[in-house]
């Protein structure tokens, strides 16, 4: 096992009526603004559960961050957070949204005169401070509830970067399963999906002899593949949303990631495909991680044989053939899910290759992976294969 520093503060306040305790969490003096995405939480009515728990303290509202937050929104709410002197942010939403707090959080405190798209241009590094913030999540997915990290679109120049900072790590989720039984069925997969990934970006990669990070990361990943497709199917069972809930949450709130070697470059693959094509992250992800896993199947072997064994309880046949029925049990998976797994079913002929590969070397991804092996060169092989 690797050495490691681990501080994960976040206050997770979980279950049925959660929001009970939302109120206890925030000073009473506080300007809050809570943000909010394109009116989901509206319809739902978990807007106005949260106003109706405020109620009496100092509260306004923003609304519209959209799905792949946008730079060009979020400073329209930092002029808001600067004329209105807010003290607090409150995302009220899924991961775009809290996505997009953060950087809105960070921006309102950031040097004055430096256009603050400069935190994604530098991974968040000259972060100094940042408004306090907590959230009510209603997309498990991203574990952006309790983590310091957050991903930004830039719609004008087609770019989706991430940064991160202590600075922004969320004082408090309230997660309450409930609020996630209104969600689409693609969101629903979109989110088993991500948090899968999430898991296995930070566990197949080389083995470290981490076992009790192996085995949190095991026990994940068959709570995601076990419980994703029933939540499809029971939309208000609430001991399957609460599992994925908190496996979600669990996938990437630091545990799983100390001490092991970390991958990676699904997501940065995945998120100039976000970016070029508007695909949804989940399914970005779901087209790069076969292609990826058969790609470097070599440097994963070990890992690879462990995750056939373990999660997918394939235990017949050579090693090839293991590591090719788990490749292939992942992609039904995501398929059974209702998320396709080729660029081609997305419509995309593959013709924007040598594009997303500018734009990944335009972002400095030309090194990515745990072994940092994966060159531009390694990224169009995974690309090609996802066809
Ligand atoms: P999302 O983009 O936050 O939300 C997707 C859609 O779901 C939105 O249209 C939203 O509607 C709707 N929605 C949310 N909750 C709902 C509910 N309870 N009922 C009905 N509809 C609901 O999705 P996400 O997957 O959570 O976040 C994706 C973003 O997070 C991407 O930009 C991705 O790159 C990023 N990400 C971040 C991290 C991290 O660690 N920070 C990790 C992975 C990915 P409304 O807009 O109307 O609310
Ligand atoms: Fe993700």
């Amino acid at each position: 096992m690797n050495n490691f520093d681990l501080h994960t503060p976040t206050r997770i306040l979980f279950g049925k009526g959660a929001l009970s305790s939302l109120r206890e969490n925030i000073p009473a003096d506080a300007r809050i603004l809570i943000t909010y995405g394109g009116g989901s939480v509206k319809k739902t009515g978990v807007l106005d559960q949260v106003l109706t728990a405020l109620d009496g303290l100092n509260v306004q509202t923003f609304g519209g961050i959209e799905p792949n937050p946008a730079y060009e929104t979020l400073m329209k709410a930092v002029e808001v957070v600067k004329k209105e002197n807010i003290t607090f942010l409150l995302a009220v939403g899924g991961g775009s949204v809290l996505d997009g707090t953060k950087f809105i959080a960070a921006a309102a405190q950031y040097q004055d005169g430096v256009d603050p798209w400069e935190i994604l241009e530098t991974w968040g590094s000259n972060i100094k401070g940042a408004l306090p913030l907590g959230s009510v999540l209603t997309l498990p997915a991203t574990g952006s509830e309790s983590n310091n990290g957050a991903v930004v679109s830039r719609r004008t120049t087609g770019d989706k970067r991430a940064f991160m900072s202590p600075h922004v790590q969320p004082l408090f989720a309230v997660l309450d399963p409930v609020y996630t039984y209104t969600l689409p069925a693609r969101q629903v997969a979109n989110g088993v999906v991500d948090a899968f990934i999430h898991t296995v970006e930070q566990y197949i990669t080389y083995p470290v002899n981490a076992k009790v990070q192996d085995r949190f990361a095991e026990g994940l990943l068959l709570t995601l593949k076990e419980e994703g497709p029933v939540a499809l199917k029971e939309p208000e069972n609430y001991d399957v949303r609460a599992n994925i809930m908190w496996a979600a949450t669990m996938a990437l709130n630091g545990l799983i990631g100390a001490g092991v070697p970390q991958d990676w470059a699904t997501h940065m693959l995945g998120h100039e495909l976000t970016a070029m094509h508007g695909l949804d992250h989940g399914q970005t992800l779901a087209i790069v991680l076969p292609a990826l896993l058969n790609e470097k199947r070599e440097q994963k072997r070990a890992k690879l044989l462990q995750y056939a064994e373990r999660v997918w309880n394939i235990t017949e046949g050579s090693e090839d053939a293991r590591i090719d029925a788990a490749i292939d049990a992942t992609r039904q998976f995501f398929e059974s899910m209702g998320i396709p797994t080729h660029l081609s079913d997305y419509g995309l002929d593959g013709s924007t290759i040598p594009a997303l590969l500018s734009k990944l070397e335009e972002h400095g991804m030309t090194n990515l992976g745990e072994h940092q092996d994966i060159t531009l060169e390694v990224s169009r092989r995974i690309y090609e294969a996802a066809r």
